[in-house]
């Protein structure tokens, strides 16, 4: 008996998880959290649609939160299973798990202070440092490209997502009532022709294909309208952003998005076209990612392979650790760079350096990644005169740029593209990882090329 139910990012985009019952077997794709609005941030809470100490292992697409951040949670419910990753990811996972149980306990934290002046019981953290230190311990790294055995009717294998490093698509091979049967998961699909990173694994054929949607109704129309690269737009902008003394603030996540900048940085202060001004990376988990990029130099592409010199270093760059080292940034008046955490400005050090530039017109900020509804990216990015944020209100003054070129997921051209160069089309496709409208639209393109598709629901079950 086969069976697979969805248990996030169903017509979302976070909280990616996939229960798999096979031959008397549970397991899951990815345990992702719930992020953006606080409806959703509440499902967090809510308990597992299944016993968590029944589930014997989890394959993990990559280390991003929403695919990994309930991790800890199913191990504090007595998870005790293997977490199968590629060796990027397992190297990422440790440092992004840590990170998001800090935020847990502090966030919870602030919460209990608000509780108790309103007289209510405090609250548990929804997980503690504990129990990420203990999914680390669980985890088993495997190569791209290597059949991995279950047991005699359960195997995987995972190929490079594009998407970020060590981001993985993970194919079933399940033999069901001994028919095998072959179960794709995109996880998150990168873009193609990206720096450092490979391109996405081209897959010749699946049987039962679940596909991202992030931007099933979008193209990254710069690449295609303006025939600028992404890196000459982001020159452009730092450039005009400098010559009127402002500062260039770019919330930026703190894997791949942040040091494919500063590959292409580096690449123009080599050429000798970037301004002489400061670059810094304002966030201590971009810094600590960083390295995971220089260790990991097998996965790169041909490009990156070839270079003699570290990318991630070159005159002018200043990795701030310290909190005093990143308060001192807004003490100087000359213009820089600051790329800094969290990519859609619901946390990180980029609030702090919003407050202190967002009213000012001469700034401008720089979106390089999706924007989530219900973040204050998605406030800002959509022309808010004025946000919220930190306990008060500020003008948006500042210009603000997107570029879309710099997104981590393929537009709809692209995964349509992918699904055209398959051998064989798969019997069906299930539609997940994005909103609504996405989803709606990657499924009309989907069956306009003749594959069955469907867009499955949170808690349905599609076998
Ligand atoms: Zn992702």
């Amino acid at each position: 008996m086969l069976n697979i139910k969805c248990l996030g990012a169903a017509k979302i985009v976070t909280g990616s998880c996939h229960l798999v019952e096979a031959d008397n077997k549970k397991f899951l794709i990815d345990c992702g959290m719930f992020q953006g609005p606080k409806k959703l941030v509440k499902k967090n809470y809510e308990d597992f649609l299944f016993n968590a100490k029944e589930i014997e292992f989890l394959i993990l697409t990559h280390a991003h939160i929403d695919h990994s951040g309930l991790i800890p949670k199913l191990v504090k419910y007595g998870f005790e299973g293997t977490i199968y990753c590629s060796p990027p990811t397992g190297d990422l996972l440790p440092i992004m798990l840590e990170d998001s149980a800090h935020i847990q306990q502090m966030d919870t934290m602030h919460e209990n202070r608000r509780r108790e002046r309103q007289g209510l019981e405090p609250r548990d953290p929804l997980y503690e440092k504990e129990h990420a230190q203990k999914a680390i311990a669980l985890i088993k790294k495997v190569d791209y490209e290597n059949i991995i055995p279950i047991n005699e009717n359960i195997s995987f294998s995972l190929h490079d997502a594009g998407h970020i490093i060590g981001s993985s698509m993970i194919e079933l091979i399940i033999k069901d009532n001994n028919v095998e049967k072959n179960i794709l998961f995109s996880g998150d699909i990168g873009q193609w022709n990206v720096p450092i990173i490979r391109n996405p694994f081209q897959v010749k054929k699946c049987d039962y294909l679940f596909v991202e949607s992030t931007y099933g109704d979008r193209l990254h129309k710069e690449r295609v309208e303006n025939h600028l690269s992404r890196e000459e737009i982001l020159l452009d902008i730092i450039k005009k952003t400098t010559e009127r003394g402002g500062k260039t603030l770019i919330p930026s996540f703190a894997i791949e998005r942040t040091q494919e900048i500063l590959y292409s940085i580096n690449k123009m202060v080599k050429q000798g076209i970037f301004p002489d001004i400061k670059v810094y990376v304002d966030s201590p988990l971009a810094i600590r990612a960083t390295e995971v990029f220089k260790k990991h130099t097998e996965v790169y592409d041909k490009e990156a392979s070839e270079l003699k010199e570290n990318p991630f270093e070159f005159k002018n760059l200043v990795f701030t650790l310290t909190a005093e080292e990143s308060m001192q940034i807004n003490e100087e008046k000359e213009p820089s760079v600051i790329i800094a955490g969290s990519g859609m400005c619901n946390a990180g050090r980029i609030r702090h350096h919003l407050k202190h530039n967002l009213w000012k017109k001469e700034t401008s900020v720089v979106f390089v990644g999706y924007q989530a509804e219900g973040t204050l990216g998605r406030y800002i990015l959509e022309k808010a005169d004025t946000v919220k944020m930190m306990g008060m209100k500020i003008k948006v003054n500042a210009e603000i740029h997107k570029i879309n070129a710099f997104s981590s997921h393929a537009d709809y051209s692209e995964i349509i593209q992918w699904l055209k160069n398959f051998e064989e089309k798969p019997k069906k496709a299930f539609i997940i990882h994005g909103e609504e409208k996405s989803a709606q639209s990657l499924y009309e393109k989907i069956t306009e090329i003749g594959i069955n598709a469907y867009i499955p629901s949170i808690g349905e079950e599609l076998f």
